[in-house]
């Protein structure tokens, strides 16, 4: 057996040990059992809402823990009855629901032990403390936050040797983090509170309130619970939006998301310069250099394009080395002359490329094709495209590296 195994199963002999062998002035009556069954029955229903990490091999659960109250009001002994109770639940729905781990029995009398232990030690702590505690202002809660403190540190103490001893922690760094991690006083303060409540109900025996308390608890948790997971998905989805319509190589929209905008802009009625844009011979530095000097021009032209856009303006890489532009709130002289000085700053700039290792300079021009209108029922966007790709090609018959423009609204 592993030095880790060992050391889980040698907490749960001393948690076991300490609950037979000490002799705390705790009565196991009925309402021990009755205080037993209401934790039991909200314990499970909050093991639902656990936020689980993975780490190594093992998964940790931190949901919100309830030990110091019942420890300090059933003792050891009963600590350990009550422990072996829930501990053994959660085993077996892990089993049905088939999230158990592969050593989730050996995980089981860790838990056991480990938590037995926690509650141990509030209730010892709390045994010592109390007659002092009570005659300081608010030295009741105050004695909860210390006693929180010292379980939480304890639990995580444990983890932390034991993933060390498996190997699952290497550095003391990372043992520190599991130590601290989502370890903050607010945490601590809702964990105090609660336990310090609901201990004080269970000393009055006000099973009402406890209940009520219990499904406060539940039902806030809850309610941050699937916030939290609602706002997850959103994140999710619009991060797999946003790799859906992106180019990758020019961090440009895609032909994907230029279909979507076309169709939202069909029959706006907004006037827009569709502009086609494409690099003049660009077979050419492929074959001359390669693949990955072709790219750096491909995105060296691509920001050029950038530079000369405003915020209203929309850029796609409609195919390799073409890219198309809504130009918007123009008008069409304001469209013409944006291209012109872009098709400067391309002929003026030159992509500095790595070649068989050299530093190489490149120069190259482009074309572009204007086709200016409204995209209203007579026009549509797909047609404004084919008229902006016809423009292009006409810059390419009549020798590249410059403008055709067409200003529809002036007809
Ligand atoms: P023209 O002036 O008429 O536009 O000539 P061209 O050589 O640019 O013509 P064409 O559009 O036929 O050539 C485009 C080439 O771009 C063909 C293809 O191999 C290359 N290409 C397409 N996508 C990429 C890419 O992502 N990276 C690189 N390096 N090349 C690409
Ligand atoms: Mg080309
Ligand atoms: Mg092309």
């Amino acid at each position: 057996m592993s030095k880790a195994r060992l050391f889980d199963l040698s907490l749960f002999v001393a948690a076991v040990g300490l609950a037979l062998f000490t002799h705390p002035s705790v009565v196991l009556d009925g309402t021990y059992i009755k205080a037993m069954l209401l934790y039991w029955v909200f314990a499970s229903f909050y093991f639902q809402l656990r936020i689980v990490t993975r780490k190594g091999n093992s998964t940790i659960d931190y949901a919100i823990s309830y030990t110091s109250s019942f420890g300090i009001f059933a003792g050891p002994l009963g600590t350990l009855i009550y422990e072996i109770f829930y501990r053994t639940t959660v085993y077996f729905y892990k089993k049905k629901t088939k999230t158990a781990d592969p050593g989730e029995l050996l995980d089981t009398f860790y838990n056991i032990g480990s938590f037995t232990l926690g509650g141990t030690a509030a209730y010892y702590l709390y045994t010592l403390l109390y007659p002092v505690a009570a005659h300081v202002p608010a030295g009741y809660w105050l004695l909860f936050l210390l006693v929180v403190c010292v379980t939480t540190f304890l639990s995580s103490g444990f983890l932390v040797i034991t993933f060390a001893l498996s190997g699952d922690i290497k550095t003391r760094k990372e043992a520190f983090d599991l130590l601290l991690r989502s370890r903050n006083l607010l945490d601590f303060s809702k964990v105090a509170l609660t336990n310090a409540l609901l201990l004080r109900l269970l000393q009055l025996e006000k099973w009402e309130m406890l209940i009520a308390l219990f499904l406060l608890n539940y039902i806030v948790s809850l309610s941050f619970f699937s916030k939290s997971q609602s706002a997850q998905h959103k994140f999710e989805r619009d991060k797999f939006e946003q790799m859906a319509y992106q180019d990758f190589l020019t961090g440009t929209f895609n032909r994907a998301h230029m279909d979507k905008r076309m169709n939202e802009l069909d029959h706006s009625g907004e006037s827009i310069g569709i502009v086609v844009a494409d690099i003049d011979r660009f077979k050419k530095i492929n074959d001359t250099y390669n693949h990955a000097v072709g790219d750096k021009v491909i995105i060296h032209f691509a920001n050029i394009l950038k530079d000369h856009l405003q915020e209203e303006d929309i850029l796609f890489r409609s195919g390799g080395e073409e890219f198309t532009l809504f130009l918007r709130s123009k008008s069409f002289r304001e469209c013409h002359l944006i291209l012109q000085e872009t098709l400067l700053d391309v002929e003026r700039q030159a992509v500095k490329a790595d070649y068989e290792d050299q530093q190489i300079e490149v120069h190259y021009s482009a074309s572009f094709g204007l086709f200016y209108f409204k995209a209203d029922q007579n026009t549509s966007m797909e047609k404004g495209y084919v008229r902006a790709d016809q423009l292009l090609l006409e810059s390419k018959k009549l020798g590249r590296n410059r403008l055709s423009a067409h200003n529809a609204l002036a007809e």
